[in-house]
């Protein structure tokens, strides 16, 4: 965000626009998404056409106040006001102008891309240079088609140093990336594995990706990662680093850890040189090498290099979203502060709808290359517009500026432990609390206050990943067709209001659940989607229309009641859904009853039928295909009769997770996915990596004990070692959900990316795992399941579905919620 030196006329001239320009103005900000608008002047508004149109966003943004426009089309609607340039292309239009904006900086810019460890390369980068250089970079890892341009219009005259990374999926994106970065030096990190999936192959990748570096005068990189790949190298000058060829301009020759650092000597202009790094696992040893010799490339001193590299902090990209003390939610950001960061948190902050009240802790923002009195009046607007009733501000600058801030509830101190000493944690009661902090000012001390300790058993819960999954099903969606999310028994485990908030602010039709408690706790959490109850009881009418729930009907002794019932409270046309039994032969009414049902729902009053649903027994199991092709018509049959009573139309729905993916004909007007969005689908082969796992189950070690051949582990002795070797003891048991079955070997665990054996029986709250071999320690982490040792797996293991592994977490496992 910077003043602005544009206006909409000579945008539309930047970009050769169509369309008129009625009032001139002045343009700042560029705005992709209709949600989150929180100071619409001086904004822009791309209608990107993604998996919805961006043109459905229009009137919301136009309603938040924006008034300029970049569209393929005049959209319908009434916008007086608006400006509107229309061009061939919107996502290239935000490219163009990127790169138009870039063109009138020329400080030196980095550009950087790799398969691994571009963000921390980058994020490195700045926390090693931003003593002497006012740096511009993209916000965490904004470095997409979409993400790069949004990061490159924020330049301003202030900037002497850009970083920029830039991620690439498939050919041909990377010289757009390179059209707007036109980076003067460049960085290759790690080549890994990564993306493979839109590639023909290795050479294909590497080949794009040099595309980043072709008008550069320098590239740094490894000398073994591009031995096969000179010629494509055409920068003027190189800066080659090795841990092998003693001919590179650094090349690694010693190397130690030592406790928890590691301990590197270099040659480098025909001097030994050295540097200590606070790491030790082996991807930051090879991102830090690669800052070091970016460092020197750019001419800093080897002392100068050792000195700050020895101070750096590790790079969290994500936000964590925690239960707190006093029925608090916590998100913890601790890790820098920046006005885009802010935004992207206060956004998440605003999803929250389960406490009344929004609190946000603040610490002074370094290196925004704004004046502060610019900062902070930008940080003032954007706390308020994101309705924040608590405000608390650490650190000299913004308690200099506290009078910005025009909220009635603020508190300013000089710093944190200031903070800390004044604070009574009783004053902070059912509120969500957002800690952002840049990294100097210790944020991990105050969240260590606000969190709830937890048992160090945990069940980490990726919401980029549940997105993911939830895009995924609705690119196999026909437009106009809806989605119910599944979100009974604790969201298969993963959690309640936290995945709700989610799905509600990604505009899901409808949740489930079984019960109607389920309901009422999403209800009092501020969740305010249609919700369905699928085992509806008698007991709870009440609760049902005192929250808006909707009963599933499946039985005529179900219904009367629920008739009876409503008559009595005097309520009339209250939405329910009418399940149809097509050979489950759980819960629903057989075709023999749908006559009696349609004599029953013509005309009555008291109910509206929003939907007739079936469940397919076996949507995913190609051997029962014939089957499911005779649930679908008898559900067609029975449902064509009920419209037809009923004189309007329903909402019909049958598919479930693999139905969606297998049965496409079926999708009627709904669809209804539930382990898909969390990860599995059995309709998927797994190679395709469609779905991302959502769940990683982690727990550590409480001791570690040399065993000898014969020596017998747990109770009943049923554990053993066949030669002398060591155990761990993990804090997970069966009580926690793994179950008694993954004993003796059956099941496995993780251990630094080994899969080791349990050796023994299973107790109630921990285990034994077999770690012969390997350089652990107490305290180290143990992974029970993650995307690298599937659930699928493990299911396999004792001869059960995926479902009932992640259901069966017990929920003294503390739930952890992670969204970068
Ligand atoms: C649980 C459930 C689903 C979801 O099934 P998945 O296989 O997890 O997608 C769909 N419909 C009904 C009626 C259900 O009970």
């Amino acid at each position: 965000m910077h003043k602005s030196r544009y206006t909409t006329s000579q945008i539309r001239e930047i970009l050769n626009a169509k369309g008129s320009v009625a009032t001139d103005n002045p343009i700042s900000i560029l705005l992709t998404d209709s949600r989150r608008i929180s100071n619409p002047s001086g904004g822009l508004f791309f209608a990107l056409s993604g998996r919805r149109n961006g043109h459905e966003f229009i009137a919301e943004a136009y309603n938040a106040g924006v008034r300029d426009f970049v569209v393929k089309q005049m959209p319908e609607g009434y916008f007086p006001e608006a400006n509107f340039l229309i061009v061939p292309d919107v996502l290239t239009a935000l490219q163009q102008l990127a790169a138009y904006h870039r063109k009138q900086f020329n400080f030196p810019v980095i550009g950087i891309t790799g398969s691994n460890g571009k963000t921390i390369v980058k994020e490195w980068l700045y926390q090693l240079m931003a003593a002497d250089k006012n740096i511009v970079r993209n916000p965490k890892s904004y470095n997409s088609q979409m993400g790069v341009p949004l990061s490159v219009w924020q330049i301003n005259d202030r900037n002497n140093l850009g970083i920029f990374e830039a991620g690439v999926s498939t050919v041909g994106e990377m010289d757009k990336l390179e059209a707007i970065i036109q980076p003067e030096i460049g960085v290759l990190t790690h080549i890994g594995s990564a993306h493979d999936e839109g590639f023909a192959d290795r050479d294909e990748k590497i080949e794009e990706k040099l595309k980043l570096f072709k008008n550069c005068r320098l590239l740094i990189y490894n000398y073994e990662q591009l031995l096969e790949y000179k010629e494509a190298v055409k920068t003027p000058e190189k800066f080659i680093w090795s841990r092998k060829f003693n001919q590179a301009d650094l090349y690694v020759f010693s190397e130690a850890a030592i406790e928890k650092n590691y301990y590197m000597r270099a040659v480098y202009k025909g001097e030994e040189i050295e540097c200590l790094v606070p790491f030790r696992d082996e991807a930051s040893i090879e991102n830090a090498i690669v800052c070091w010799a970016t460092m020197l490339a750019l001419g800093y001193s080897p002392a100068v290099a050792d000195d700050r590299i020895e101070k750096l902090t590790p790079v969290s990209m994500r936000l964590e979203l925690k239960t707190g003390i006093n029925d608090c939610s916590v998100i913890d950001d601790s890790y820098n502060s920046d006005v885009q960061s802010l935004e992207i948190a206060l956004n998440f902050l605003s999803q929250q709808n389960q406490h009344p009240k929004k609190t946000l802790v603040l610490s002074d923002i370094y290196q925004s290359g704004l004046q502060q009195d610019v900062l902070y009046r930008q940080v003032a607007e954007l706390v308020k517009a994101r309705g924040v009733n608590k405000f608390i501000g650490i650190g000299e600058a913004l308690s200099a500026h506290r009078e910005y801030f025009d909220i009635p509830d603020k508190q300013f101190y000089k710093s944190t432990t200031d903070f800390l000493t004044h604070l009574q944690t009783q004053q902070f009661r059912n509120e969500v609390i957002l800690l952002k902090g840049s990294r100097t000012f210790e944020f991990e001390r105050i969240s260590r206050m606000f969190v709830q300790k937890a048992h160090e058993t945990v069940m980490e819960i990726n919401l980029n990943a549940l997105l993911h999954n939830l895009n995924f099903y609705r690119s196999k969606l026909k437009p106009g067709v809806k989605v119910m999310a599944m979100v009974k028994a604790f969201s298969y485990g993963s959690g309640t209001y936290e995945l709700a908030n989610m799905l509600q602010y990604n505009k899901v039709d409808y949740l489930a659940v079984a019960y109607a408690d389920e309901g009422v706790a999403l209800r009092q959490a501020g969740i305010t989607l249609p919700i369905v109850v699928l085992n509806t009881e008698v007991t709870a009418f009440e609760k049902l229309t005192a929250y808006k729930l909707e009963p599933n009907i499946y039985s005529f002794g179900l219904f009367d009641e629920f008739i009876k019932y409503v008559q009595d409270s005097n309520i009339f046309h209250y939405p329910v859904h009418i399940k149809i039994d097509t050979g489950m032969h759980r819960l629903g009414f057989e075709d023999f009853e749908i006559e009696t049902l349609c004599d029953l729902l013509e005309e009555n009053p008291y109910v509206r039928v929003q939907s007739v649903f079936s469940h397919l027994v076996a949507s995913d199991a190609e051997a029962h295909d014939l089957f499911t092709l005779k649930q679908i018509n008898i559900f067609e049959k029975a449902y064509q009769q009920i419209e037809e009573v009923l004189g309007y139309r329903v909402i019909r729905h049958i598919c479930n997770t693999s139905g969606i993916i297998r049965w496409p004909a079926a999708h009627y007007d709904m669809v209804r996915v539930g382990i898909g969005l969390y990860g599995v689908d059995a309709a998927i082969p797994e190679e395709e990596n469609a779905l991302q796992p959502i769940a990683s189950l982690k727990t550590s070690i409480s001791q570690i004990k040399k065993i000898l051949a014969g020596d017998t582990v747990g109770y009943n002795r049923n554990g053993s070692l066949t030669k002398d070797g060591k155990i761990a003891t993990v804090r997970i048991g069966y009580a926690d959900g793994y179950l008694r079955a993954f004993g003796n070997g059956v099941g496995c665990m993780l251990v630094k990316g080994t899969k080791v054996p349990t050796v023994g029986n299973v107790s109630m709250d921990m285990c034994m795992i077999d770690v012969t071999g390997l350089d652990v320690r107490e305290g180290d982490e143990v992974v029970v399941f993650n995307d690298k040792l599937k659930i699928e797996e493990l299911a396999k293991q004792i001869g059960t579905i995926p479902y009932e592994i992640l259901t069966n977490v017990s929920q003294r496992v503390k739930r952890v919620y992670f969204y970068e």
